[in-house]
């Protein structure tokens, strides 16, 4: 159902269902007639791939925002802590090597533009009205907020905004994805597109 999809996409680290892959895919290849798509929290670049395909057929770019150091859930001793994304030399996570190497096998050099920073920092001279911002960064309120905060007045009307890792359920995972999806969803902004998956999707108004 996505053309041109690379070989061993399950072999990529993340954290992305099928159909939440689809979705994301479908609705960045019609945003991007709107504007340019920005991803926040791109880890290894698994979702990233997806919205670049789904860019490239659209003539569109995806800005790929992320420090690349890992948020709370993946540092040393957390559950989501994975030792092969560890640099030991600078005792930081570094998950930027490991996400430039699947972006040049994925072919998407001249689609994804990376922007390795904190949310706060990129966001303070942005200028570039988005057609899509896909929200999937650190899951403290703190840094979910901040996303929000900081992405949402740059989208363009008709733009999409989607939220990933939405559980209602405490035990499913974490409740930031959630709580700033409620908010958007209680703001007055956005049409509520619905769900797929743990995937929120709204339309800015
Ligand atoms: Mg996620």
């Amino acid at each position: 159902m996505i053309p041109d999809l690379p070989e061993g996409m399950d072999q990529i680290k993340g954290f992305l269902a099928e159909d939440e892959a689809q979705a994301l895919y479908d609705h960045a290849r019609a945003a991007s007639a709107l504007g340019p798509v920005l991803e926040i929290g791109s880890y290894c670049g698994k979702s990233t791939i997806y919205l670049g395909l789904a860019c490239r057929a659209a003539n569109g770019t995806v800005f790929a925002l992320d420090h690349h150091r890992g948020s709370e859930e993946h540092q040393q001793g957390e559950f989501f802590h994975d030792p092969d994304l560890y640099d030991g030399s600078e005792g930081l996570m570094d998950t930027f090597r490991e996400f430039r190497r699947n972006i040049r096998t994925a072919g998407l050099d001249d689609v994804v533009v990376p922007v390795v920073a904190g949310s706060e920092a990129a966001a303070r001279h942005w200028r570039t009205p988005l057609g899509m911002v896909f929200i999937d960064g650190g899951h403290s309120l703190d840094a979910a907020l901040t996303d929000y905060r900081c992405w949402e007045p740059h989208l363009v009307r008709g733009g999409i905004l989607a939220i990933h890792d939405i559980f209602e359920d405490a035990h499913a995972g974490g409740q930031a994805p959630y709580a700033v999806y409620r908010m958007a969803c209680a703001s007055g902004l956005f049409e509520v597109l619905g769900r797929v998956n743990s995937l929120g999707i709204l339309r800015r108004l």
